[in-house]
């Protein structure tokens, strides 16, 4: 399963996050808040990511540490539609 960088919006499976190479991230509990893919310039950052980014900072104040809950409704969040409106 997939969580979503918060400030880029990367895809990145959880294993990766967790165990294969934590040191490439920065995470507050299960959001990421920095990833290998974000770009230095803010402005390259898209406006789908900055919606999402409001929605996951919502989604990691609710689930807390629990990142197979995070993940879940990372997906839900996904596939609702409501970011490409
Ligand atoms: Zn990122």
């Amino acid at each position: 399963m997939d969580i979503y960088c918060s400030r880029c919006g990367e895809p990145w499976d959880i294993d990766t996050v967790l165990r294969e190479s934590p040191e490439e991230f920065e995470r507050m509990q299960s959001l990421i808040t920095r990833c290998p893919a974000c770009p230095e310039d803010p402005k390259q950052i898209s406006e789908k990511a900055k919606k999402r980014r409001a929605f996951l900072h919502v989604l990691s104040d609710v689930m807390g540490d629990d990142i197979d809950d995070f993940a879940s409704e990372c997906e839900n969040l996904e596939n609702s539609g409501i970011l490409d409106d």
